[in-house]
């Protein structure tokens, strides 16, 4: 069998946000119950979306809720994560070798035009997607124009057929390949995109499970893809039911306290906060629910993971807080 091997992938955007720290939690179980390995990565390199800090109050509240990862790029010294942005080499190789096999292609549209089509589109009531101008521009005239033209590359996705997302958690879910878009792989700035970082460091970090939220679901189609483009085998994905407020809308900042910093200020003690989110979206098949982590280790499954919303009751969490 291949070794179990996860990671959590967070963007360093702000404060850690609870859903990310439940699928931290789901990566790290699932690794330690398998004895796999769970592999950190900070995926920035979106400069635009970067904020400062944010990485280490990633790495202090992982500390915190005691997740410890297992490996990183050789440095010398202690290990730390992997960091996308030390990785921009990586990916541009990568893409060269899609322009290659004419599997990518550069996309010389201006904003302007960009802008235009969408409207034209949004009036159209037509799906909002590149409508494919740049697709066929001969090879040299292509190759040549990127010296000196300013250009992102796009994936081009075939027109037609189906591709279809096998989930562990949500089953077969099919999308037609003409309503996805020709994504961006590389933008203007030089920077790959999340679909692009994302699938060449799975591959490369030899990830056999991707565990992450359900909100990533539509992106997985565009993966698989990119998967196919480079003629790679796929991982196995996994989505996470949605957090839900109590009255079942989608949790969010407007409705209470998003931030795992938040309820630390408040006294919730690392292990009630670590059993409360475990029990969002897994159980254990029983009523059991005050839990230790090495209790959450020795129980947790893929198969207890459910589909549906998993609502985020904050009186639960201070009835388990008195239970620690
Ligand atoms: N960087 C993405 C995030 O911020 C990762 C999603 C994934 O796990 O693929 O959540
Ligand atoms: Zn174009």
């Amino acid at each position: 069998m291949t070794e179990i091997r996860v990671r959590f992938a967070p963007s360093p955007t702000g404060y850690v946000h609870v859903g990310s720290l439940r699928t931290a939690l789901y990566n790290f179980l699932f690794a330690r119950h398998n004895k796999g390995k769970f592999v950190l990565r900070i995926e920035d390199t979106d400069r635009s979306r970067y904020v400062p800090g944010a990485v280490e109050n990633l790495l202090e509240t992982l500390k915190w809720a005691g997740l410890d990862y297992d490996e990183g790029p050789e440095k010398g010294g202690p290990y730390g994560p992997y960091f996308q942005s030390e990785r921009l080499e990586i990916y541009n190789e990568h893409v060269r070798q899609l322009l290659e096999n004419d599997a990518a292609y550069p996309c010389f549209c201006s904003e302007d035009r960009l802008t235009a089509m969408r409207e034209e589109q949004a009036k159209k009531n037509l799906p909002i997607m590149y409508d494919g101008h740049c697709r066929n521009i001969p090879r040299e005239e292509a190759l040549a124009r990127m010296k000196n033209e300013p250009h992102v590359i796009r994936l081009k996705v075939p027109r037609e057929g189906m591709t279809i997302v096998d989930d562990l958690i949500r089953g077969k879910v099919s999308f037609e390949n003409a309503v996805i878009d020709d994504q961006v792989l590389i933008k203007s700035d030089g920077y790959p995109t999340y679909h692009l970082a994302n699938v060449v460091d799975d591959h490369l970090m030899k990830i056999s499970h991707v565990i992450r939220g359900e909100e990533w679901l539509p992106s997985t189609p565009k993966h698989i893809l990119l998967y196919q483009a480079f003629g790679w085998e796929l991982p196995n994905f996994a989505h996470l039911p949605l957090l839900l407020n109590p009255d079942r809308s989608k949790l969010s900042k407007r409705q209470g306290d998003v931030a795992v910093e938040d309820y630390r200020e408040k006294g919730i003690l690392a292990p009630a906060l670590v059993n409360f989110v475990a029990l969002l979206g897994w159980n254990k098949g029983d009523d059991q629910e005050i839990f230790a982590l090495h209790e959450l280790i020795e129980h947790f499954s893929l198969e207890r993971v459910n589909k549906a919303g998993a609502v985020f009751d904050v009186k639960k969490l201070e009835w388990m807080n008195g239970h620690y």
